[in-house]
């Protein structure tokens, strides 16, 4: 007979994964399907950032009650899964800085400030040299920065790692270095997944699969792309000043980590799924760092990589039905993943643990894109 759980998930990534531990809380039996290993997808490419605040946009408020619901609940989900596996995920509250490197970029960032201020968020503005007493590596002519005291991070990868201890402690089956290779679909309905070695049953498929989630449904053109990061970490040396907040320009982002690493990120390209990383990637991250971060030219080299947000079409996540009894999908998280993560896990299992989503989840589902094409 073939092996059959409650819930199937396809892709081993941190959306996979936490909604695969949430699942399990709730008493049910679940399988994680993962092509590579665990969060060998965008999740090992992300810096880590929990940045709710300091990546708001002008017209792209709606999706803040989200990412606020997510960075509430993400303090709580990094203790919880520390105490289930005894692994750090490296959770950092120094908060995020966006910095001004001159004259016109200090209008843009007071512009920034005053759209957080409208919207209800709690950021400081810092004069240049405050900025520098906090960051003392930063270069000299800094002109003024936002503090976003909320914005934490962790390290994505330990994060990935925490949720493979915590999901097989909790009983999850996990088939590491196993490709779905398709959906099997009988009268409008999901009825198993086929692997290379086998045919697995379900009650609910959860499509989790990043960038990578149409394939699996090329009939329902779920509206996601990958969107190429890429992304590099020098090691710090002690010696020097390094950082201690996370430090956003108009270009990159630096984040700190725990042990010793500064992720220096990321690029926003549309290349389809080409992996390499592209000289002028690399030298656009390296000459944006040494503007804001001179002493970084003396730091090594420890890694270079990129990877593929799973994007969709208004760059917010999509949660749930699809149309096709039996699937679920949780994908779309773009830059946001990591972030997402705890409100995702909520979401999907309050979907089918409880037959609805409440919350700012309820209101990210597939069907938006199709109410929007037919007001045109
Ligand atoms: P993935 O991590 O890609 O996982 C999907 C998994 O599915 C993969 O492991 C893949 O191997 C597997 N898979 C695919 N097809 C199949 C199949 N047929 N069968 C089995 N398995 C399959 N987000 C933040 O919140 N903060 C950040 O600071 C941040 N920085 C980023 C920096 C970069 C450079 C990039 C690229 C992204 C960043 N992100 C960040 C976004 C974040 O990484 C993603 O939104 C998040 O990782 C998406 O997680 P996921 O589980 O959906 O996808």
């Amino acid at each position: 007979a073939a092996r059959r759980f409650d819930v199937a998930i396809i892709g081993g990534g941190i959306i996979g994964l936490s909604v695969g531990r949430s699942l399990l809380k709730r008493g049910l039996s679940v399988g994680v399907f993962e092509r590579g290993v665990v969060g060998s997808g965008a999740t090992r490419a992300a810096s880590g950032m929990l940045a709710a605040t300091a990546e708001v946009e002008p017209g792209e408020d709606d999706l803040l009650p989200l990412t606020l619901a997510s960075q509430d609940l993400w303090h709580g989900f990094a203790k919880e899964l520390e105490a289930e596996t005894g692994l750090s995920v490296d959770y950092r509250a120094e908060g995020t800085m966006v910095v001004a490197l001159s004259r016109d970029e200090v209008d843009r960032l007071r512009f920034r400030h005053q759209l957080q201020t409208r919207l209800g968020l709690k950021t400081d503005w810092l004069p240049g040299s405050a900025a520098r007493e906090r960051e003392p590596g930063l270069r000299p002519n800094v002109a003024g920065a936002i503090l976003c005291e909320q914005d934490h991070q962790v390290d994505a990868r330990l994060v990935a790692a925490a949720l493979k201890a915590a999901f097989e402690a909790a009983g999850g089956a996990l088939f590491e270095n196993t490709a779905v290779i398709s959906l099997e679909r009988s009268g409008g309905r999901v009825t198993g997944l086929l692997t290379e070695a086998e045919r697995v049953e379900a009650g609910t498929f959860v499509l989790a699969a990043g960038a990578w989630s149409p394939q699996l449904v090329p009939d329902l053109q779920i509206p996601v792309r990958p969107l190429r990061g890429q992304s590099m970490a020098l090691r710090m040396d002690p010696r020097m000043p390094a950082l201690t907040h996370v430090v956003w320009t108009e270009q990159i982002h630096m984040a700190p980590k725990g042990d010793g690493r500064l992720v220096i990120g990321a690029t926003v390209e549309e290349r389809g799924f080409d992996q390499r990383n592209t000289a002028g990637g690399v030298f656009a991250l390296l000459e944006a760092a040494r503007q804001a971060l001179p002493s970084m030219e003396d730091l090594a080299i420890d890694e270079i990589w990129a990877g593929f947000r799973p994007t969709s079409l208004d760059d917010a996540p999509i949660f749930g039905e699809v149309g096709i009894d039996g699937l679920v999908v949780a994908t779309g998280h773009h830059r946001n993943g990591i972030l997402l993560a705890p409100v995702s896990a909520r979401a999907i299992s309050d979907l089918i643990a409880e037959g609805q989503m409440s919350g700012p989840e309820a209101a990210f589902t597939l069907q938006r894109f199709s109410r929007n094409t037919s007001r045109l």
